[in-house]
């Protein structure tokens, strides 16, 4: 599979039983929607662990408009997540995946994590 955004090869990378693709060029991360899911759920460093691109690289892949879905290559549709609008990521319109820039996921993991840290107290 290539990346949707540079067309690099994309590697699995593993959290927990989850696995990711991660791009080697841009460090773009491709998830399925389950293991979107999962990963919010149990995001304990996950960031760390999986989204180790350069924001920088991540910052310029997140002004691109164009690209397609890596499995259907049907046009991708940008959504901004409910909690936090400011980060916007690429789903396929037939269900395929969301594609997050390097350093979104670092982004939701957070609030996530402080969102816990908050109510644990
Ligand atoms: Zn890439
Ligand atoms: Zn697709």
């Amino acid at each position: 599979m290539d990346c949707p955004k540079c067309s690099g090869e994309m590697e699995l990378v593993y959290y927990n039983q989850i696995e990711v693709d991660r791009c080697t060029s841009c460090g773009g991360l491709w998830f399925q929607p389950e293991e979107l899911r999962a990963l919010r759920d149990d995001i304990w460093m996950a960031d760390y662990i999986i989204d180790s691109g350069d924001k920088s690289v991540g910052k310029k892949a997140n002004a691109m408009k164009e690209y397609h879905c890596p499995m259907c290559d049907a046009p991708m549709l940008q959504e901004a997540d409910e909690e936090q609008p400011h980060i916007t990521y690429e789903s396929c319109p037939n269900g395929h995946g969301t594609y997050l820039d390097s350093g979104e996921f670092t982004d939701l993991v957070r609030k996530t994590f402080w969102d816990k840290f908050k109510r644990a107290r």
